[in-house]
């Protein structure tokens, strides 16, 4: 049995013609920047998420940049976050001129709301919190430190589109939030896009002026922005997709309570990270921390199971953080886990059948051992 990682194929073959038909007024109305396709989407994103403004932007690391600058962070500012996430995070960071400062992730892979507090200094401005797979972080604590410390709270949701606490969309608790619509994440489209976020006026007049040049009118700036706009094809498969993606966490939901289920009876071998109560996950990434990565590994690709590692070295440790000073051993809780952590397929195109079966593989590899 094959069971994929990617399922773009399977997605947007279901069926095609509808995402083809969807595209023929737009082709037909010339509507190629900004526009009513693109006004539309936002509407209705904003609605399904719960929040006042969002912004069509290029992907989601522009969504980042738009946001820390949205909420005032300025070069030589320090952005706290966590050294587990992909590397947009820490590269929206740097790309507007602030310097990244690490706090560990707990064991649900989610920032560390514990260790924060040591890590503000007179330079810190604010708080970027990832929504790491999916999954989301004790996000009201992190409210709470940031309104005691007079610090803007930025919420990298980028993977994690129909995820709730309490009932409420991740992405809708910090001042200014993003999100991404990359191919592999919850709503994703047939190229890149994102989207920012906020329920403040003022900012997202701001947001709307910079991404379009800076532009006040056609022949005046206000001042010098650059140019990241959704673009409108993007906004149309968007939108599609947006209407079928309750059915799509449904499923990931179903096959990850399946394969935790199954995996507990392992044991000490597999590590299932705690699902709070009030949490909807979306599972962008299903990850589980398993004993002996390195053989179980390659025994699930040769048994056509595509299981991945996000990912194997924490940021702290990469070539690019040279200059922020870290050392192994700064981030335990991380390190740890880069030698655990494994990504099991679990995606809408994945079946019961297919569950089951990497259930089997699993066990056996752990019983033959
Ligand atoms: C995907 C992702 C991003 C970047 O989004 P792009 O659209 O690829 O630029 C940023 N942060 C996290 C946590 C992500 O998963």
């Amino acid at each position: 049995m094959h069971v994929k990682y990617n399922y773009l194929k399977e997605q947007f073959a279901d069926p095609m013609e509808d995402y083809i038909n969807d595209l023929r007024p737009l082709i037909a109305s010339g509507e190629f920047t900004f526009g009513p396709y693109v006004d539309a989407f936002e509407k209705k994103f904003a609605k399904y998420i719960g929040v006042k403004h969002a912004i069509g932007v290029c992907n989601g690391t522009d969504a980042l940049m738009m946001a820390l600058k949205a909420v005032g962070v300025k070069p030589g500012d320090e952005v706290i976050t966590v050294p587990n996430t992909f590397y947009a995070t820490v590269g929206a960071i740097v790309a507007v001129g602030a310097t990244p400062v690490f706090v560990d992730c707990d064991e649900r892979y989610q920032i560390d709301v514990l260790k924060i507090e040591a890590a503000i200094t007179p330079k810190t401005r604010a708080i970027l919190p990832v929504h790491w797979a999916g999954c989301s972080p004790d996000i009201k604590r992190v409210l709470a430190i940031a309104a005691a410390h007079g610090l803007k709270v930025v919420e990298d949701a980028c993977p994690s589109v129909g995820a709730t606490i309490d009932g409420q969309s991740a992405g809708t608790f910090g001042h200014v939030n993003a999100f991404s619509m990359h191919p592999l994440k919850p709503l994703n489209v047939m190229g890149d896009g994102g989207i920012v976020v906020t329920d403040d006026d003022e900012m997202a007049a701001w947001i709307r002026t910079y991404q379009n040049h800076g532009m006040a009118d056609r022949d005046h700036i206000a001042m010098w922005g650059i140019n990241t706009r959704l673009q409108p094809t993007q906004a149309v498969i968007a939108s599609r997709v947006l209407d079928t993606i309750e059915g799509m966490i449904e499923v990931r939901n179903r096959n990850a309570r399946h394969l935790d289920e199954g995996l507990r009876a392992l044991g000490d071998r597999v590590k299932i990270p705690q699902r709070p109560k009030g949490n909807r996950e979306v599972y962008q990434l299903y990850q589980v921390g398993v004993e002996d990565r390195k053989s179980l590994l390659p025994y699930l690709i040769e048994r056509g199971i595509e299981a991945k590692v996000h990912y194997p070295l924490p940021l702290h440790l990469q070539e690019a953080a040279e200059g922020l000073g870290y050392k192994r051993g700064d981030f335990p809780v991380c390190e740890r886990q880069a030698d655990e952590i494994l990504t099991i397929p679990a995606h809408q195109e994945v079946s019961t059948e297919q569950v089951d079966y990497i259930m089997k593989t699993i066990h056996a590899f752990y019983h033959s051992q």
